[in-house]
């Protein structure tokens, strides 16, 4: 009689010491720059490090062709792109060479929606495609995060947690400063060099003050229109395809170059909420090492991060990060923190971007995507409740929609309509009222 086998979750070999010599990392599977950054920060510790490579089109039609229909489109992005460069390599060299130089590294998680998933499924393409040796490390972001990091010890977290808090605040700058720019792409040479700047700081173990400071400079010195008179657009949504430029579109470029001015949530605002979650499970389950071990992470990662906020101070017109408990604390009337992920940031930052006078809300969410199906239905009650700011919801697959433009634009001519009805009402002109009277930002 046949015997059955029950399922056990796949667990890679360990990565040892020895292996750093021999062995590179492949990540990717968010930006360009966050990749670079986490790059550096793994060279630091001598371990050798490879991003994939930016992803592209013939990446999503790899991933559609490998990946279940029902797949989030991040996945089918990420499983595409892994499997192009793993066959691409294999083109340049032995497949046994390819299986020996490389191990993968994701990220892991567990709770209601299909992220949890991803390295599953990573797992299961590369077997069938023969990498079976190739290993896969997603460390869970739930309670043992830190604790799992430790596939590459010592100070990454640290040193990665400084290049992300630092190109936040180079993306806030861009933005703020970007819509108003006398001669086009001024502000994005700012950002790149800077980009560049951190980074290297990063790879050479060193807080970014320095180049913080010079970047404050260089934008003040970007040729600028009289700043204000755009409706502030609030962007929020599920994090990959918000922030990755090809799986939305450039929707930030698109939407500035349409006469908005725009606001993201930062990465860092995700690092905060896995601690936030990190704290409460650890102590539920009585994992007192991993509690405290990320009390101190939080800490000294709360430290950093406003010691480089206080560098670009006065200058940042979209203001500090709150804390996530106080986003929490926003969404709770309409959901319970309990629900944990992306949804309950995304309707406490909504609600952020109210109070401080956005005019109009973009949810960015991969096509049937969980959380973000749940932020659209409570957002349209959440609108009703404030004077029915403009919303548009923006479903991203990968396949350009010939609709999406047409759509953000009667939205943007909407949000400045809202803002123009504001403005009358509080008796400023209108249009006016974020205008400063700065020739510089
Ligand atoms: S957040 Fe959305 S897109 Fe991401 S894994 Fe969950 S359901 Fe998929």
């Amino acid at each position: 009689m046949a015997t059955i086998a029950h399922y056990t979750a796949y667990k890679p070999r360990p990565f040892t010491r020895e292996e750093r010599e021999t062995t590179t990392i492949l990540f990717g599977g968010l930006t360009w720059k966050h990749e670079r950054l986490v790059q550096g920060a793994l060279h630091n510790l001598n371990y050798k490090a490879e991003p994939l490579p930016n992803i592209s089109r013939a990446d999503l039609d790899a991933g559609k062709e490998m990946i279940d229909v029902g797949a989030c489109c991040p996945t089918i992005f990420t499983t595409g792109n892994l499997v192009n460069f793993l066959k691409s390599e294999v083109a340049a060299r032995s497949q046994q060479e390819v299986v020996n130089k490389y191990v993968f590294l994701t990220a892991g998680a567990c709770g209601p929606c299909r992220f949890g998933q991803y390295n599953r499924y990573h797992r299961l393409i590369l077997d069938e495609l023969g990498y079976q040796d190739v290993p896969v490390y997603a460390p869970d972001q739930d309670g043992n995060f830190y604790r799992e990091l430790n596939i590459v010890n010592g100070n990454f977290p640290r040193l990665g947690w400084w290049g992300i808090c630092g190109i936040d605040l180079l993306e806030k700058r861009l933005r703020e400063v970007r819509p108003y720019e006398k001669n086009p792409g001024d502000a994005e040479k700012v950002y790149w060099e800077f980009v560049h700047k951190v980074c290297d700081a990063v790879t050479a173990k060193r807080f970014p003050d320095k180049e913080l400071r010079e970047a404050k400079e260089a934008f003040r010195r970007v040729p600028v229109n009289p700043i204000g008179g755009r409706p502030i657009i609030g962007v929020v949504g599920e994090i990959y395809v918000r922030s990755n430029r090809f799986s939305n579109e450039n929707m930030v470029k698109k939407l500035e170059a349409l006469g908005a001015e725009v606001r993201m949530p930062t990465i860092g605002e995700w690092i905060y909420y896995t601690n936030f979650c990190n704290k409460r499970k650890t102590w539920e389950r009585g994992q007192i090492g991993d509690y405290f071990r990320t009390i101190t992470s939080d800490f000294f990662q709360r430290r950093d991060e406003k010691k480089m906020e206080n560098i670009i101070n006065g200058d940042m017109r979209s203001g500090h990060e709150p804390p996530v408990k106080e986003i929490i604390e926003r969404a709770a009337p309409y959901l319970h923190d309990s629900f944990e992920g992306e949804a309950v940031l995304s309707i406490g930052k909504s609600l952020e971007y109210i109070a401080h006078g956005c005019h109009g809300i973009v949810n960015a969410m991969p096509f049937t995507c969980m959380p973000g199906t749940v932020v659209n239905a409570i957002l349209k009650r959440l609108r009703e409740n404030n004077s029915n700011i403009p919303y548009l919801h923006m479903v991203y697959e990968g396949a350009e929609d010939t609709n999406a433009n047409t759509r953000m634009e009667a939205f943007v001519h909407q949000a400045r309509e809202f803002m123009e009805r504001k403005d009358a009402a509080s008796s400023v002109q209108p249009g006016k009222s974020n205008k400063g009277k700065e020739a510089h930002v």
